[in-house]
Parts: structure tokens; sequence; C-alpha cells
């Protein structure tokens, strides 16, 4: 899936503002949100001065995906730290420097859009791949797990934590050969027959499931089946 992301912009990014890069810190985790609103009033939001606020991305319910501030620089979303409960917080290091801030529209306690699930999950997919996160509780975070006093509705129950985390799981098991994409309708069968060693790709991490299969090699698999 192409992503079509739209650069709306921000001047809400950098400490002090305006500041590029993130002096020196590597990005080791996602921080998921809820706008608490419409992504029309988020982009004013995140483009007034008085807010003091952005986040890199919102995700509208549709599945248009605005961006608002630069992924090396550093956006305003982590906000306080208060009674937090994740494990990779660095103590004295304002979040801001090592998380990337995924906004999404709507409210706290409802469901996401199925477009607005798809875009985020493509979104999630592209950030883990970029900033080589692994996939699991620490790295992918909702607000909450920052602040859990004033921001614990933050993104709500709504989100779809079990099913976000199972198709990022899935599509990481899923990438066994380089030309097969996770979707493809035989994919699950593909996977299969190389975890019990029936068929190989070639050396270069391909498997060519369009390629004609001689005898010679048909032969091969069928001994490896019987064995
Ligand atoms: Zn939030």
């Amino acid at each position: 899936m192409e992503l079509d992301i739209k650069w709306i912009g921000s001047q809400n990014y950098g400490l002090p503002r305006g500041t590029k890069g993130r002096r020196g810190n590597k990005v080791i985790a996602i921080v998921d949100h809820i706008m608490e609103g419409t992504l029309v009033g988020t982009d004013a939001w995140f483009n007034s001065i008085e807010s003091e606020a952005s986040a890199h991305f919102g995700i509208g319910k549709s599945g248009e995906i605005h961006q608002y501030v630069d992924l090396n620089n550093v956006a305003w979303h982590t906000g306080k730290v208060s009674n937090p409960s994740w494990a990779l917080l660095i103590k004295g290091l304002n979040p801001n420097y090592y998380t990337i801030g995924i906004e999404h529209e709507g409210y706290s306690g409802e469901d996401l859009t199925e477009n607005q699930f798809q875009a985020t999950l493509e979104l999630h997919r592209i950030l883990i791949k970029k900033f080589n996160l692994e996939v699991n509780k620490e790295t992918i975070i909702g607000h909450f797990r920052i602040d859990s006093v004033n921001k614990y509705k933050c993104p709500g129950v709504g989100f779809p934590w079990k099913r976000l985390f199972n198709e990022l799981q899935q599509s990481e098991d899923e990438i066994i050969f380089s030309d097969i994409p996770p979707q493809h309708w035989a994919a699950e069968s593909v996977r299969k027959i190389k975890e019990v060693g029936i068929m190989v790709g070639y050396s270069d991490g391909t498997f060519r499931g369009e390629e004609n299969i001689t005898r010679y090699e048909l032969a091969s698999a069928l001994d490896r089946l019987m064995n």
C-alpha cells in the first residue's frame, strides 16, 4: 500500500522552538494519541503558536494522513511525564526527543474507522522499518503510558491495540521472501512450505512465484516432503 501523506507543517517543533534534529537521540518508540477533535481542528491547533502542541502525524477518519513535523525533528506531543508506566522512559530526558507522535481524529472511547485503522497500520509499518523498531508493548505505546494522570484517556479504550499488534506482528513473520507481500493470496502457503523446508527460495531472498518449476525441482520438493 502506497501511503499518501499531506504535508501541513507546524512551527511547534524543536527544543527550543525551531531547533532541528534530536540532539543525537534515536527514535525508540511510537506514541499513539487521540485528537479529542477533528483533523481540521488539529491542523489549526498545531499551527497556533499559543497551543505549544504538535505531533508528527494526524490521521483522519477517512484515512487521510497529515504531517506536521519532519521525522528528523522533535514534535511537541508527549507533554508532561506524570506517573508513567513506560519501561523505556529515559530519566531526565524529554520523551519528545526519542519518540514519534501520531494523532488520530475523534474522541477518546470511539473506535477508529476502518480506513483510519488501515492508514495508521501502514504508517506504523513504515516507521517501524525506518527506525528499525521491534514490535512490542514498549516500542508502540499510548500517551497514557507517559502521563497516566492527565492523559489516561489518550488514546482511550476505543484504540485497537490488540488488532494493531496482531497485524504488525503478523507482517513481521510473513515477510519471508522479499518479493512476496504479506497480503499476497499465497503468502500463507508459501510461509508454511518454507517453514517445513519443502521449498526453498533463491539465494537472493526471492521466491519468484511466477516462474515455472522444472520436473527436477518438483522431484526434489516431493522428495523433501516424503522425508
Ligand atoms: Zn495524547
